[in-house]
């Protein structure tokens, strides 16, 4: 009983973390992962050395405490979980939010699946009736379809990003993002972080109901505001020169949420 609560204690149990991430990022970076970071992340060439430096150590550790899981006959390699962690490590740039701690689980597909839905009661012969490229679970797992994951991760500037929208979930799960304001260092923006996001989610709910298009946000967007912030997070580190131009209060809040400036990458590059 006194071994068990020994065991038990918070601050050992953190101590014990940081001295085994300690360890792991002692060790050289392996070359071979830094080859699947130049092909299959192209964000990875566009952010700063210090960046860089930091996405790897984000990346390994996401890599070292995560569980990874295969389903559909697919092994997991691991290009798949470098080229997976490193997407998901640009949301941790600017602020760790503890490495996703309420995400077990990464669970791969070879393409778009099906899962069990909610209502009904998550039975195996009530799957979704949607292929879903992407699925996040409130303190459960990410699950993605790694030909979605792949062609995205090469292209920073489509778009789209299946693992930014899925992660960005679980920050919203963790931090309940939609409900309430993150610290900012920014009391103004605090204050107004609620309104801002909802305001903007009224406002394409509204467009798309009267079928409208929009250049950044998609009609699923425009389902719940946690779609909307979802989307938003894509729209910021995929095309946040739009964004910012469209909805620079959008673009002003997500800065001060993540601290990176994605505008800088890409201008980088030009
Ligand atoms: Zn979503």
């Amino acid at each position: 009983m006194h071994v068990l609560a020994r065991y038990n204690n918070p601050m050992l149990l953190s101590w014990f973390r940081d001295r085994r991430r300690q360890t792991l990022l002692a060790a050289p970076f392996p070359t071979w992962w830094e080859g699947f970071l130049a092909k299959n992340v192209a964000h990875y060439g566009l952010i700063s050395p210090t960046e860089q430096t930091n996405l790897r150590n984000i990346t390994r550790i996401l890599i070292a405490e995560k569980q990874w899981q295969g389903c559909g006959s697919l092994f997991v390699t691991e290009e798949m979980k470098v080229t997976i962690a490193a997407q998901a490590a640009l949301l941790l740039l600017g602020n760790d939010h503890r490495y996703f701690q309420h995400v077990r689980k990464v669970v791969v597909f070879p393409t778009e699946f099906r899962t069990p839905v909610a209502e009904d009661g998550w039975e195996d012969d009530g799957l979704s009736e949607t292929p879903l490229a992407g699925r996040a679970v409130d303190r459960g797992p990410v699950l993605l379809a790694w030909d979605e994951v792949l062609p995205e991760g090469r292209n920073p500037s489509g778009g789209v990003n299946v693992v930014i929208h899925e992660f960005a979930h679980q920050l919203d799960f963790s931090e309940r993002l939609t409900t309430r304001a993150p610290p900012l260092g920014d009391g103004e923006l605090e204050s107004r972080w609620q309104d801002i996001l909802t305001t903007h989610f009224e406002q394409h709910h509204h467009a798309i109901s009267r079928g409208k298009r929009n250049p950044l946000f998609t009609a699923h967007a425009a389902d719940s505001l946690a779609e909307y912030f979802a989307n938003a997070c894509e729209a910021f580190y995929c095309r946040p020169a739009t964004l910012k131009q469209l909805y620079p209060e959008v673009y002003r809040l997500l800065a001060a949420y993540f601290k990176v400036d994605p505008l800088a990458w890409f201008g980088r590059r030009g």
